[in-house]
């Protein structure tokens, strides 16, 4: 009898202590999860950790912060400044001057598809106030006069000279700057695990906290062509960790002339006008956010063959294209990583 009441007590004793192990070390740690409106975007922080919900809060505040000095319509912002003086002269932050040089780089790395200085183009399409119209070539031609990036130059006292009447608009790298700061914020803050998601910029920090890799999906980018798809639900999903994964796509913003043809909010920077290819989505997995996004519109601005060429000359990415015939392009290293969630009319894999 003393026998049996011992080993009933080493049993409750086990149950009880291999109970507690197994929820202290399989508890799943809560996510902290931010939203907020900045840049014209609807965006997600979600991270683990003890400091996550103060880490969030870092993050929303240098978001907004960056908003401040890059909108196109917070009067005070440097880029508010460039945009509405007929000084050539103007002193900005040190860091619109660093986001002036990488798009430098990037407007004379992508032969001019990637271009900055399109704003008073993009704004007579009625793309900054959502009152759209087609504008006459004359008009274009006379404003893509002013869109000359490579005419611009900054100081070593972080001033811009620029011809006046030039223009500048972030809209292609500002979320994705934005997504690095966030990142290397979450990092001093000593965030292991993170996923940002700035509408359709998705950056994530680490792995998930189970150690798996983050799902990150792309939008299906021909909601109207697909019945019961409207609501964009993924077509392909790709696992990432410590990457970025940068959408740029036609239907994330565009208006329909009268025959129901479409205009979209990428702009070919030689003719004015909103990019016409056979482009629906592309999408770049790298490390740096602004790096991503540089090359999601320029991309997407080049078209089929010009990108394939770009990545075969700098293969320091990768990238997924989804063309509006439903064919899927992508590179090679993304073959372990990549789930087709759509039945794609071809797949082409470029090495
Ligand atoms: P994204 O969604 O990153 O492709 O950026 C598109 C936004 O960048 C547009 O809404 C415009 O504000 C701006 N943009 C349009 N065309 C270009 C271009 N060719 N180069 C740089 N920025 C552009
Ligand atoms: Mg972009």
């Amino acid at each position: 009898m003393r026998k049996s009441v011992f080993s009933l007590l080493i049993l409750v004793f086990f149950i009880i202590s291999s109970t507690a192990g197994l929820t202290s070390c399989s508890r799943k740690p809560d996510a902290q999860i931010t939203t907020f409106t900045s840049m014209n975007t609807y965006m997600t922080v979600k991270s683990y950790g003890k400091k996550a919900a103060a880490a969030n809060k870092l993050v929303q505040d240098e978001i907004e912060r960056l908003e401040s000095i890059l909108s196109t319509t917070i009067e005070s912002s440097d880029v508010w400044k460039i945009n509405n003086t007929n000084a050539s002269e103007i002193q900005i932050s040190a860091e619109t001057a660093f986001l002036i040089e990488q798009g430098l780089y990037f407007y004379k790395n992508t032969d001019g598809a990637f271009n900055p200085a399109l704003y008073p183009v993009i704004r007579e399409w009625g793309f900054t106030t959502g009152d759209y119209k087609i504008p006459p070539e004359e008009k274009l031609l006379q404003l893509l006069d002013s869109t000359d990036f490579s005419a611009v130059k900054i100081t070593d006292n972080s001033k811009i000279i620029r011809p006046v009447g030039l223009e500048l608009d972030f809209g292609a790298i500002g979320k994705g700057y934005a997504g690095d700061c966030a990142i290397e914020l979450l990092k001093q803050n000593k965030i292991e695990s993170a996923l940002l998601d700035f509408g359709g910029n998705i950056q994530v920090l680490g792995c998930k906290p189970d150690g798996s890799y983050w799902t990150v999906g792309i939008k299906n980018p021909w909601p109207d062509k697909i019945k019961g798809q409207e609501d964009l639900l993924p077509v392909v999903s790709i696992k990432i960790k410590n990457a970025c994964m940068i959408t740029s796509g036609g239907y994330e913003r565009y208006f329909s002339g009268p025959d129901g043809h479409k205009f979209i909010h990428i702009f070919d920077s030689k003719t004015g006008c909103p990019v016409e290819n056979n482009l629906a989505s592309v999408t770049i997995i790298c490390q740096s956010g602004l790096y991503g996004d540089a090359l999601s519109t320029s991309l997407f601005v080049m078209g089929e063959e010009k990108a394939i060429d770009f990545w075969r000359q700098n293969p320091d990415f990768d990238f997924v294209i989804i063309t509006n015939d439903q064919r899927i392009i992508y590179s090679a290293s993304l073959d372990k990583s990549i789930s087709l969630l759509f039945d794609f009319t071809s797949v082409q894999i470029i090495e």
